[in-house]
């Protein structure tokens, strides 16, 4: 996806716009120091480093950010935000461009972005994770019935040593969802 169909997709969505701009001036300090690249538990699997990608969103280059996996691999673990000599929030800053790229429906996010939604489907639902249900609504999301075998044989060794515990799924609004609502009142 090139800048034009970014800045297309954002123009669409003036929310997540205004979001980009504010995770920018989050992360405006940045000296480049490459303390955050050094001190992230999770560097070896991001396919850029967390210093690059914020030269990249500073310099307005959008298209590299998203083309990029590496705030999707964020654990929210701190130590970057806190290590950071200029104190910048940059866990959060993380956490803001995989709301947008979420938001965007941006296609290579597609699964992380619907193993989000099953996840938080639980939470709103129960308060915790039921396993079963959350990975059945992410495998029927995904509507690729090839991905859930891979997890065939996982899911046979979880039963046996009765770590699942299938259970009819619950109706109505759910545990949580005043949280929930609240939360998105605060957003909007
Ligand atoms: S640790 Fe902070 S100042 Fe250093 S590169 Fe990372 S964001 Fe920039
Ligand atoms: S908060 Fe995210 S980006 Fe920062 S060090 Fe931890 S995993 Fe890496």
């Amino acid at each position: 996806m090139n800048h034009t169909q970014i800045s297309e997709k954002l123009a669409a969505l003036p929310g997540m716009s205004l979001r980009v701009e504010q995770i920018t001036h989050q992360v405006d300090g940045c000296i480049q120091c490459g303390t955050c690249s050094a001190s992230c538990p999770n560097l070896d699997f991001m396919d850029m480093t967390p210093r690059r990608m914020w030269r990249y969103l500073l310099a307005g280059r959008v298209e590299k950010v998203f083309a990029s996996h590496t705030f999707t691999l964020c654990s929210s673990c701190y130590v970057c935000t806190l290590r950071c000599p200029r104190g910048l929030p940059l866990t959060d800053a993380m956490a803001g461009l995989k709301q947008v790229a979420f938001a965007l429906k941006l296609e290579p996010f597609r699964r992380s972005r619907l193993f989000y939604d099953a996840f938080m489907e639980n939470i709103r639902q129960y308060g915790r994770v039921r396993e079963m249900e959350m990975m059945t609504r992410y495998f029927l999301a995904l509507k690729h019935p090839l991905i859930p075998l891979g997890y065939a044989s996982m899911g046979t060794r979880l039963l046996k040593k009765n770590k699942l515990h299938p259970r009819l799924p619950s109706r109505g609004p759910g545990k949580l969802a005043h949280l929930f609502e609240q939360a998105h009142r605060q957003e909007d």
